[in-house]
């Protein structure tokens, strides 16, 4: 492959007019959007609009002058055809983490009967934290979490299992988790499944209603551009509305916040799993980040993806300096979410020495370089580019230079 032909399929792209609605910086080639999204135009307008005007002006009566109090439905019915979800069923609020604590509880609620977290060794290590931290309070006799390796779940999912607990895409490898056979898998065992969308919204078509899927979480500031630490959301199959109870009763899960009455009576439905004030700031970016998906097709983003990606694991594996790097991501494009990682002694300076030339990545201990593919706004060139400058660094030997070795408090 030469330079040429990954201008050409840039030119017959179909996706090529998106890049415009994103803030890039010049030259620099950024490979990272599954940790954090680059700033859509849409949002960088709507921020200003939502400080200045309606916090700067219009102060409280924005809630509802600018119907606030309505973002975390507005933006849940944004996400919800991304992850295949009907109306009515996906609300916005607080981070994955807090949200897997409200599902975990809620599901262990609805299998009285059984006390048993089923998730995964190398499973996202938050997920597994709130998890640890729920069994504590709840104690040995009422949860138990047992943690299966990749290829042992299905072993593990017996009639005890109260709840599946499964990241669908690996932050680590990129591996894709089979949605359908896995949730049919668990609901033959009478267990739940709570999956975590955090590497899929936006990355891959997701089908929760088609998959019979009962809960899932997923992130606002990756492949959703919400910005950082923009809040996460949580989906809920219809037939659970009627029976959902969580711990985190907070007044904006109350049926009547503004009655201020002294006992927690639940909202309907999704309403429930909100608990405190939405960062209105945070959630307003969100939603007009979001904007950009709205002439988005989620398979066209796919093709693309898979395209930029396969063309990416060729340039490197092809390249003779670039034999030291080891493919970690499935090598089947349908096993792999949108990223690709490589494995490498050295990940971790070579990730620093490549930031230095303007090509962002990020290292995941304890050697593993992870490049993030957004087809909303990586090009074929910046592939190309990017495999370039990873030769030079390669080449010269620069990530040997000792700055690049101390380790930052974010990797
Ligand atoms: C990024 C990520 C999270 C982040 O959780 P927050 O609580 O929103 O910070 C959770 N799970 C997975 C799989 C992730 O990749």
């Amino acid at each position: 492959m030469n330079k040429s032909e990954f201008m050409l399929m840039d030119q017959s792209d179909p996706l090529a007019h998106k890049r415009q609605e994103f803030c890039l910086n010049e030259g620099q080639i950024y490979l990272d959007g599954n940790s954090l999204g680059v700033l859509p135009e849409s949002a960088k307008q709507h921020a200003q609009e939502v400080v200045g005007v309606q916090w700067g002006r219009d102060l409280i009566t924005s809630w509802n002058k600018h119907n606030w109090i309505d973002l975390p439905v507005e933006i849940g019915e944004k996400i919800a055809p991304l992850v295949g979800a009907e109306v009515g069923q996906v609300i916005c609020c607080d981070s994955i983490s807090v949200n897997i604590f409200k599902l975990l509880a809620c599901a262990l609620t609805l299998r009285p009967e059984r006390i048993k977290i089923l998730s995964q060794t190398d499973n996202f290590p938050t997920d597994l934290y709130v998890a640890q931290g729920l069994q504590q309070i709840l104690g040995d006799k009422r949860c138990e979490i047992v943690l299966a390796d990749d290829g042992q779940i299905t072993e593990m999912l017996d009639d005890s299992v109260a709840v599946v607990l499964l990241t669908q895409v690996n932050f680590r490898t990129g591996k894709i988790h089979n949605m359908d056979k896995l949730t049919q898998l668990a609901h033959e065992a009478g267990a739940l499944i709570i999956w975590d969308l955090a590497h899929s919204a936006g990355a891959i078509p997701v089908e929760l209603d088609n998959c019979n899927v009962d809960f899932a979480v997923g992130c606002g500031y990756k492949f959703l551009n919400g910005g950082p630490g923009a809040p996460a959301f949580v989906y809920a199959a219809r037939k659970h509305h009627q029976y959902i109870s969580q711990p985190l009763q907070g007044w904006m899960g109350h049926v009547k916040p503004f009655d201020f009455a002294p006992d927690y009576i639940t909202a309907p439905g999704m309403f429930s799993f909100l608990v405190g004030t939405p960062p209105v700031v945070s959630m307003s970016i969100l939603s007009a980040a979001l904007d950009v998906f709205a002439d988005a097709d989620t398979r066209a983003l796919r093709d693309k993806s898979i395209k930029l990606s396969s063309v990416f694991i060729s340039l490197v594996e092809q390249n003779s300096k670039l034999t030291d790097f080891v493919l970690v991501s499935p090598r089947q494009a349908e096993e792999r979410g949108s990223q690709v990682s490589f494995r490498h002694p050295q990940a971790y300076a070579i990730c620093q020495s490549l930031i230095e030339v303007g090509v962002i990545a990020d290292f995941r201990a304890p050697d593993i370089l992870r490049f993030g593919i957004t087809p909303l706004y990586t090009s074929y060139m910046d592939i190309w580019e990017a495999v370039e400058r990873l030769t030079e660094v390669m080449d010269l030997q620069s990530y040997k230079q000792s700055k690049y070795q101390v380790k930052a408090r974010v990797t």
